[in-house]
């Protein structure tokens, strides 16, 4: 009777060539060598331990007890085995911590990516509190709160699993996540101490010991001005919960074992984190990274995704041959390694940048140009990670859409990339807003994405005309667009937007081609430029506004 052998996992770190070729670009050799270990060590358990319990756990999810037998209420929430592991991995191997020790200065941002890349992938989304953790400590470092770093910073950035805090990030409200300057939730002072009255509609990681929200103190304008960021602990030195109750956990399509819940505030004790007002500004460090780990996350599913896919292709037979030599499903691959190496290459990228930022290393050039690859390179690679998926469960047949194999939960957690931290609306929109940081000027910001990506391309003499023929038609569309005015730079901010992410990705994955040629003899990168290139970049197109009148 025949039987099907499963794809397996070899070392994450050692089998992934498109990390393994990057680091070797951007790490001096003496850097690379000193943190490689902690790198094999974090495949080794994404490959091994960590996959095995994953395909275990699968079936459990975290539960919400909301009443002890005494009638008592505890809302106490039970987390399942992998993420009880993952959280202890996580501290122990600094997956947050690594960017705070700076051990390798601006580096190590990319070192605590490369981890996160390799340990998302097998913890099923334990990545969200990881990404909320680091955003909270960096917007607690940045706030010039001294009490409350010493309090806080200290238990979110340890690599002692006793210690470690993981922080939620409550901003939505039924009123809206992308519109939070609709907050109701009011924050009264009494008695000295600021407490919060509201509801928050999302909050994962409901399990963390902190959270950094928005509230309105009470007297305060509407609108994100009249918002303040406060922290919050979520229990008291007894473990009972101050005076918050889980009204229920969500029943969502993917991320299941993120216990995300449905809370109301009922006078819960805060304080501010930097002002009484302009919340939503003071919150933007922590989406800053928590953006960053969307793209990471992103392209680590993608990469997982096609781990898999490439094995089960040399074990599963198909008219006469492994499916590995079957041209078209090696055309299919070679289509998903590039849209995935070219997502690589710019989530890393951002990496690279926003570590120069926190070392304050950057010029205000580049300062800009992290401002608007953040919400590009967010929204392209979530996009990405989709269609990847997608395509991943396809490679794999039937087997892709079955649930013990381990596979769907692919497509399910990549289709909150781009939902959560900003849809591909909002952020596109936002990057409008980001090209013009500064000054109000549109152009000087597309003038400093431009000149980023010509750098990439300068003397690569196929991909120029490609990269400057997409830039010309983005710069025309803008142009075009600021004449028409502001529905017509809204209508098509999220053609234009996806375009840039494209361009950028474009452009990157040219210079690592040209190194990896040099430097390690590989073709491999520019054959992946290539591809990608043939994919399309320019999503711009001809569109006519009069036509969504006619269609809606
Ligand atoms: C699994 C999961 C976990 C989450 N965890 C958290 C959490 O921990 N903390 C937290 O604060 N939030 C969390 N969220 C909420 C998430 O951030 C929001 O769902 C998201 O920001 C969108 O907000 P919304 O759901 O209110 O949609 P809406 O804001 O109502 O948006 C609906 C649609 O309208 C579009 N839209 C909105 N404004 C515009 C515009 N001006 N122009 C064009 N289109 C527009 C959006 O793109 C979207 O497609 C979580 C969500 C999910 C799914």
């Amino acid at each position: 009777m025949f039987e099907q052998t499963p794809p397996t996992l070899g070392n994450q770190y050692s089998d992934d060539l498109l990390l393994r070729s990057y680091l070797a670009r951007v790490l001096p050799p003496d850097v690379l060598r000193d943190l490689e270990e902690s790198l094999v060590e974090m495949g080794r358990l994404a490959g091994s331990e960590l996959y095995e319990l994953q395909l275990a756990d699968r079936l459990n999810e975290p539960t919400l007890t909301q009443w002890d037998a005494w009638g008592n209420r505890i809302d106490k929430i039970e987390l399942t085995p992998l993420w009880r592991l993952a959280e202890r991995i996580a501290s122990e191997n600094g997956v947050v911590a690594t960017a705070y020790e700076q051990k390798h200065g601006s580096l190590s941002r990319v070192h605590q990516c490369a981890l996160a890349y390799l340990f998302t992938p097998s913890t099923d989304i334990y990545s969200c509190p990881l990404a909320m953790t680091d955003g909270a400590a960096r917007t607690l470092l940045g706030s010039g709160n001294q009490a409350l770093i010493d309090r806080a910073v200290p238990h979110l950035i340890t690599r002692d699993p006793k210690e470690f805090w993981t922080a939620g990030q409550w901003m939505t409200e039924l009123t809206g996540g992308s519109d939070v300057g609709l907050t109701e939730t009011i924050a009264k002072e009494e008695s000295g101490v600021f407490r919060l009255y509201g509801r928050k509609w999302f909050t994962s990681a409901i399990s963390s010991q902190m959270a950094l929200t928005l509230a309105r103190p009470e007297g305060n304008p509407p609108g994100g001005r009249g918002l303040a960021l406060f922290y919050l602990e979520t229990r008291d030195e007894l473990g009972r919960p101050q005076n918050i109750q889980i009204n229920r956990l969500k029943d969502k399509l993917g991320t299941r074992k993120v216990p995300t819940a449905e809370l109301t505030l009922d006078g819960t004790p805060a304080q501010f984190v930097k002002a009484a007002t302009d919340g939503v500004r003071n919150i933007a460090p922590l989406l800053n990274i928590t953006r960053l780990w969307n793209g990471i996350s992103a392209v680590s599913l993608m990469r997982r995704g096609l781990a898999l896919s490439f094995d089960y292709a040399h074990k599963r037979f198909a008219f006469g041959a492994p499916l590995s030599e079957k041209p078209l499903h090696r055309d299919t691959l070679a289509t998903l390694l590039a849209e995935t190496a070219a997502a690589f290459q710019l989530a890393f990228y951002v990496a690279e940048l926003t570590g120069r930022s926190e070392t304050r290393e950057i010029s205000d050039d580049d300062a800009l140009l992290l401002r608007v690859l953040t919400p590009v390179m967010k929204l392209t690679t979530g996009k990405q990670a989709v269609m990847v998926a997608s395509e991943v469960l396809e490679t794999f047949g039937g087997a892709g859409y079955v649930e013990d194999t381990g596979l769907p939960v692919l497509l399910r957690d990549s289709q909150v990339l781009p939902i959560w931290e900003g849809t591909t609306n909002v952020l596109a929109l936002d990057t409008l807003r980001a090209l013009q940081s500064g000054d109000n000027d549109l152009k000087r910001g597309l003038a400093r994405f431009e000149s980023a990506v010509m750098s990439c391309v300068e003397d690569a003499a196929g991909a120029n005309p490609i990269a400057r023929s997409a830039l010309d038609h983005a710069a025309n569309w803008l142009n075009e667009a600021m004449r028409a005015g502001q529905p017509a730079l809204e209508a098509g901010a999220r053609r234009f937007s996806l375009t840039l992410g494209r361009i950028m990705e474009f452009a990157l994955l040219v210079k690592h081609a040209k190194w990896s040629k040099e430097h390690e003899h590989d073709e491999r990168a520019a054959a992946a430029a290539r591809r990608f290139a043939a994919s399309g970049i320019d999503l711009i197109g001809e569109y006519d506004d009069q036509d969504v009148n006619a269609l809606l």
